[in-house]
């Protein structure tokens, strides 16, 4: 074996490897792929990494995706040499993941009962286009880049459109955007067409509007920018160096995101897995998953409460014949996911295997909150002076329904990624409009 990096099948009874410079996602077995690195990166690295905090002029260091570039060198080059970075690495200008980081929130850990020194929220909305998406596009991007596409589609929920779209004009590349109508935020539809990208609004849901996607890249030669690309997955992971190097890296207790596509999910495991490997870190946080109720598909699968069958990881075995089933009896039932928080309104997750493998790895959970639920935590994150959507709004919600259970304790160290910024004001209007709500604040007249 050299000393490049691969991708590799995820399932370990199969272990097929290819080349990088390529647009394959699946393998032949059918499963997904991981990107692998063959060396592990020395643990000093750290030390850099700080060091570039003040980033000198170069964008590279600024970005806090790239910052970390070494330990997501897919690319191969020297990443000292800011000549090569530049002429192979896409960034907005060093803007992505520049600004998110742990804060403590002192409201949203007395809403989910929490120490106010031990709860960190971690804004990825914070991002150029507004999401955490932005970590995995600036490399999925340079993946492109390197395969000289220079034609991106996806299909998405609002903002990986916004994302692929930011990076597309930016890059001077095209880029083909798969919508389910009218089920996307306003604010990041409008993203889109600023952007220029060209909008396809698909008469179905996100799931439908994935497999339209995939069918137009490959009939095409487009370059699929979804989290089913393994190259989003790697610059997702620095959402984790970045929650880690705030904490000295010294894990947390736990990691909260809300569960959509389980891109997210699936990259905080390999970041984990990885670290890990490289003997970085010992202890393993607990990855906790939040699906919104109308959109529980991995809160009921992983939960056994489909037909007693649980799904799990089961040493890259699990059971692709329950998770067919459920689709199927879904499919039939014409049952489709439905909650205010479109970002995560998706029935058919597409990186459901490599989630599993991650809440295996983590020994994580996945639960369920009410879209009320949601409202209410992404209202209290507002009373911190911060901005976040409904879907990340799952997070406080999430911890504090832990909380209630017993399962967190209210000092254990937890960090939750909030996910994206509010881009459907109204939402936050008519929650405030409604003296019902718990947060609500509503307007005088005079
Ligand atoms: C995409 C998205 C999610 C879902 O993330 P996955 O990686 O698909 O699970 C959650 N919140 C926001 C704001 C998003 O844009
Ligand atoms: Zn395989």
């Amino acid at each position: 074996m050299t000393d490049n990096p691969f991708k590799k099948c995820i399932n370990p009874s199969c272990n097929l490897v290819y080349d990088i410079d390529n647009t394959t996602h699946t393998c032949k077995c059918g499963s997904f792929l991981d990107v692998v690195y063959p060396s592990s990166p020395s643990r000093e690295l750290t030390e850099i990494f700080s060091i570039r905090r003040n980033p000198k002029g170069n964008i590279f260091n600024e970005s806090g995706v790239w910052r970390f570039r070494e330990l997501i060198n897919f690319a191969g080059i020297d990443t000292e040499d800011f000549q090569q970075c530049s002429k192979v690495l896409v960034s907005m200008d060093g803007s992505e993941g520049r600004q998110s980081k742990p804060y403590k929130m002192s409201k949203v850990s007395e809403y989910a009962n929490m120490d106010p020194e031990c709860m960190f929220l971690q804004p990825e909305g914070y991002n150029p286009s507004g999401s955490f998406k932005d970590n995995g596009m600036t490399t999925a991007v340079t993946h492109a880049k390197m395969l000289k596409i220079y034609r991106l589609i996806c299909a998405s929920t609002g903002n990986t459109s916004a994302s692929a779209a930011m990076y597309a004009a930016n890059e001077n590349m095209e880029c083909e955007v798969f919508v389910p109508k009218g089920e996307i935020a306003p604010g990041k539809l409008g993203q889109a067409f600023q952007f220029g990208a060209q909008v396809v609004q698909i008469d179905g849901d996100f799931d439908d509007a994935l497999s339209h996607s995939l069918k137009v890249a490959n009939e095409s030669g487009g370059y699929t920018v979804n989290s089913i690309n393994p190259f989003r997955i790697e610059g997702q992971k620095t959402i984790i160096y970045r929650a880690l190097e705030y904490l000295d890296w010294h894990p947390p207790d736990w990691i909260v995101y809300p569960g959509g596509a389980l891109g997210n999910t699936s990259s905080c495991g390999k970041a984990l897995m990885e670290l890990v490997n490289w003997g970085w870190i010992k202890k393993v946080p607990r990855l906790l998953v939040i699906n919104a109720i109308g959109a529980n598909t991995f809160y009921e699968l992983t939960n056994g409460l489909y037909d007693g069958r649980k799904l799990e990881w089961n040493d890259g075995k699990p059971d692709i014949e329950l998770i067919r089933d459920y689709y199927y009896e879904r499919d039939r039932k014409g049952i489709k996911a439905k909650t205010k928080a479109t970002a995560i309104q998706i029935g058919k997750p597409a990186n459901i295997v490599k989630a599993l493998r991650a809440i295996e790895f983590t020994k994580g959970m996945v639960i369920e909150v009410s879209d009320e639920e949601m409202s209410d935590g992404m209202a209290v994150v507002g009373l911190n002076g911060f901005d976040c959507e409904m879907a990340s709004g799952a997070v406080p919600a999430g911890i504090r329904k832990l909380r209630k259970e017993g399962v967190i304790r209210r000092d254990d160290i937890v960090i939750g990624i909030l996910t994206g910024k509010q881009k459907d004001p109204n939402l936050s209007i008519s929650y405030h409009m409604d003296s019902g709500n718990k947060f609500a604040n509503p307007p005088m007249t005079k």
